[in-house]
């Protein structure tokens, strides 16, 4: 009874609100008991809670159509074909193919440029490369040009000699070197005129030094093997060999040595299968074994002035010039104790010890250049003059000196060394790029 007044006055309060979208029910039950049951809609919609529907069902559908899409994608990949697959792959190895063909072709163009590098550098090494240079001096205390030069202290020979007192022996053992001299020596009656085999390529030969050896040894380089340095530069180490005068005078080397040691200036010389030469900056001589292309022997000259202090009168850091005669070796050179005069000494070919020396009475920077011929010290009076001349002599035999005046030609006018060589009876000379010759003449046998 209670029940059915409880329902009926939330029918009546309801009932004004829910009007026509309430509704009531009775039925019975399986006790048999009555069941009313009205149902009525919420004023707000959307606030009725709902299993399914509203945002959670549009967001589920949302992520439903994207799931469908995927799984679309993927059931169209896996439908292509085997024969679209296979076609795919064919294309591809086809672009393969053709990518590495593409880069065999820029290996073989490759290494065909490497070839001609190769050649190329193997034909630029077979002339002499132009060395750097920075120093305004040229790495010899000279100033770029091509004329004589004008630096005070290098000023041009004069033919002047200066007196010194008579030479002094500097050791006490002291040979007589007569009996040494060989047959054909005498002294010096006449110089030739010049005769030019090569003209340097470049600056770095407007002073240089070349020689052949007078007593070639063979191993490997016989008596017809032309050695030559281009010698401005700081750094001057290459040493070119040419087969013989033929190669020279057509340029082409048939090897370049690389100095362990740079030289320094024209005094450098060969013999007996072995360059030797002054160390760049040093008083230290070195001799060079051209078969093993070592330094076999290293040793400073005692008390030589270097690098400028008392060089030949054009300058060029000539302080030391090596020399070879039928008497063997020597270096021409001077000390603050001799006073600029120029100091004579032989020394001992292997161990480059000093065997005897002399003192001259002629300054060394009054003189172009030096030589030896039997056991004689000849001093050139101009390198620049055209017409000059062998104007001076000291014999080591007799200790003895004497003013000469033998004609000599400076065809180019700027002689940088000038070396005797006894086997072929010639003077070597460099003079402003050129390699010269002169034939000697000899008397008083
Ligand atoms: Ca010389």
């Amino acid at each position: 009874m209670w029940v059915h007044l409880a329902v009926f006055v939330c029918w009546l309060v309801l009932g004004g609100q829910g009007q026509d979208r309430a509704s009531f029910r009775r039925s019975g039950d399986r006790n048999g008991r009555c069941q009313y049951t009205f149902t009525v809609d919420s004023p707000v919609e959307s606030s009725c809670r709902s299993s399914i529907g509203g945002p959670e069902a549009e967001n589920l559908s949302a992520r439903l159509t994207l799931l469908e899409a995927v799984v679309s994608r993927v059931l169209g990949a896996e439908g292509l074909t085997e024969a679209a697959r296979e076609a795919a792959d064919v294309q591809e190895t086809r672009r393969l193919v053709q990518d590495k063909e593409q880069l065999d072709r820029q290996v073989q163009e490759l290494r065909r440029r490497v070839e001609e590098l190769t050649m190329e550098t193997e034909k630029l090494r077979e002339k002499p490369c132009p060395l750097v240079q920075a120093d305004p001096t040229d790495g010899f205390g000279v100033m770029k040009g091509s004329g004589p030069v004008t630096n005070g202290e290098f000023q041009e020979l004069k033919a002047e000699l200066s007196e010194l007192p008579a030479p002094a022996k500097v050791r006490e053992n002291v040979q007589n070197n007569t009996g040494l001299e060989k047959s054909g020596c005498g002294e010096l009656v006449s110089v030739g005129e010049p005769e030019t085999h090569q003209k340097a390529e470049s600056i770095t030969g407007k002073y240089g030094m070349w020689f052949q050896d007078p007593v070639a040894t063979g191993r490997p380089y016989g008596p017809n093997t032309v050695w030559r340095i281009n010698a401005v530069g700081k750094d001057v180490k290459e040493l070119y060999a040419y087969e013989n005068l033929e190669q020279l005078a057509r340029g082409f080397p048939m090897k370049v040595v690389v100095l362990p040691e740079p030289v320094e200036s024209t005094g450098a010389t060969v013999y007996r299968g072995y360059l030797y030469y002054q160390q760049r900056r040093s008083p230290t001589l070195l001799r060079f074994d051209l078969a093993s292309e070592k330094i076999v022997a290293r040793k400073d000259l005692p008390q030589a002035g270097f690098h400028g202090k008392y060089p030949y009168s054009w300058g060029g850091y000539t302080d030391i010039d090596l020399a070879v005669d039928e008497q063997g070796l020597w270096a021409i050179y001077s000390t603050d104790k001799a006073g600029g005069a120029i100091v004579l000494s032989q020394l001992d070919p292997e161990s480059l010890e000093v065997i005897r020396s002399w003192k001259t009475n002629v300054r060394k920077n009054k003189v172009a250049n030096a030589f030896m011929i039997c056991g004689r010290l000849y001093t050139v009076a101009s390198y620049s003059t055209n017409t000059t001349t062998v104007n001076y002599t000291f014999d080591t035999a007799s200790g003895k000196s004497k003013m000469l005046d033998v004609p000599f030609h400076n065809r180019y006018r700027y002689n940088s060394m000038i070396d005797y060589n006894y086997a072929k009876k010639k003077l070597f000379a460099w003079d402003n790029f050129h390699m010269v010759t002169y034939e000697v003449k000899l008397g008083g046998f």
